[in-house]
């Protein structure tokens, strides 16, 4: 049979992420040594608590409600509203296979033009086109760490009134690590407010603030304003495809219509993963440790590679949170040119090529192709043994907790030189 693809479909390649992961892998496979900082993965295993209660589920067999198990929509809320003050109940709760497919049935569900700050993560764009969206690129710039600014929403607000809007905003952002304070919440919440700009926030890092201080932006704009988040990035379980919605009172419509979808398409989400979280979200004082752990951890590691990649003239915004940073090759652009390198695809080709070092080119985040910068995962290192470490030394370095991911950026340094 010839084949005959839906028109919003054609032309959308593999996810990026996905992509570099497989591509990795077999490369890796081949023998080769490869040092994995494309793909973004937490290298923390899951807590051991929430492990034994996903074996003690395992025998957990039927479909459950397709909005989620109540009493984990119940602990999520609770999680929600100590952790981050958001006055939320269970009915507010969607659960979902992860907090890509929640996003994807909103963009379909929800009419209207959809906002991304330049740059975002890979998805956001693809899924837009998959549900016929159409979509705004919103700059940024290098002096606010590529963060978008209220001026800048307000700007594109003002060009056409009462349009209907969602934007969605990251932070700790993937790809740049950077987050937004206070201040730049409040002002971008009061443009969203006056112009009745729905927002996702999108906020799957907010766990994996270096120092534990994340602030969600649905403090000062609860009317307005989804919380996307789930287990993949804090609890190490990405795999475990479990993702998670909180929604203001206003849009419980949206969250049935959302249903609706849901139980005509994936049905519910896994069960035995659904009661599994329920301890996740419970907390405690392992999960505490563990989440503290993970912060340090992943804070020594970020300081390090941004002063190191600094120290080659390769220059991106300081880390908050998460686990990437955005190298800016821009300061080697004319040596770069000369080598036959013009596009960040082509930077990540030739240093995968000539280092092992895996990178994603900006590109796949909405930058121009030229802007020669990439994202970089510094995650290519033992977890449990990183935890363990800063464990028993609470001053561990870098080079102890993730040599192999020092080891790439150094290869990152000669080559450039
Ligand atoms: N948002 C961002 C910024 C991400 O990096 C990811 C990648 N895991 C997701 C959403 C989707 O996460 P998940 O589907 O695993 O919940
Ligand atoms: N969020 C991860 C990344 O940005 C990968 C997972 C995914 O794309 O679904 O690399």
């Amino acid at each position: 049979m010839k084949p005959a693809i839906n028109k919003n479909i054609t032309y959308l390649k593999p996810s990026a992420t996905l992509v570099i992961n497989e591509r990795s892998n077999a490369l890796q496979q081949s023998g080769k040594q490869v040092y994995k900082l494309g793909f973004g993965q937490s290298p923390f295993p899951v807590p051991k608590i929430v492990v034994k209660a996903l074996k003690a589920n395992a025998h957990q067999k039927d479909y459950l409600p397709v909005k989620g198990l109540m009493t984990l929509r119940k602990a999520v809320a609770k999680y929600n509203q100590d952790k981050f003050g958001i006055n939320c109940t269970a009915e507010d709760v969607l659960i979902g296979p992860g907090s890509k497919e929640l996003l994807f049935l909103t963009q379909l569900i929800y009419q209207g033009e959809l906002l991304l700050p330049q740059p975002s993560w890979v998805s956001y764009e693809p899924q837009a086109q998959l549900a016929n969206k159409s979509h705004a690129w919103l700059s940024t710039k290098r002096s606010n760490n590529y963060m978008l600014d209220a001026a800048t929403l307000e700007e594109h607000c003002a060009k056409a009134l009462n349009v209907p809007r969602l934007l969605i905003l990251n932070y700790p952002s993937n790809p740049t690590g950077s987050t937004l304070n206070k201040q730049q919440l409040k002002e971008l919440a009061a443009v969203a407010s006056k112009h009745k700009v729905l927002i996702i926030s999108d906020e799957i890092y907010g766990d994996v603030h270096h120092k534990g201080k994340h602030i969600s932006i649905a403090k000062y704009y609860p009317e307005g304003t989804i919380l996307s988040s789930g287990l993949s990035k804090w609890c190490g379980a990405g795999g475990w495809r479990l993702g998670t919605f909180v929604f203001p009172k206003e849009l419980r419509w949206l969250v049935d219509q959302m249903a609706v979808v849901a139980s005509e398409t994936f049905t519910t989400t896994s069960a035995p993963i659904q009661y599994a979280a329920v301890q996740a979200y419970e907390g405690g004082q392992e999960i505490n440790d563990y989440l503290n752990r993970s912060r340090q951890v992943l804070k020594v590691i970020a300081q390090r590679t941004h002063e190191l990649l600094k120290g080659y003239n390769i220059i991106c915004p300081k880390p908050k949170g998460g686990f990437y940073l955005m190298p800016d090759f821009n300061e080697h652009k004319e040596a770069l040119n000369k080598k036959g390198i013009t596009t960040s695809h082509q930077l990540c080709e030739a240093l995968l090529e000539e280092t092992g070092v895996a990178l994603l080119p900006l590109s796949a985040f909405g930058m121009p192709d030229d802007f020669l910068g990439a994202r970089l995962s510094y995650v290519d290192f033992d977890g449990a043994k990183a935890l363990k470490l800063i464990k028993k030394n609470p001053n561990a370095d870098a080079e102890t907790l993730a040599p192999k991911v020092i080891e790439g950026i150094q290869l990152i340094g000669k080559w450039i030189k």
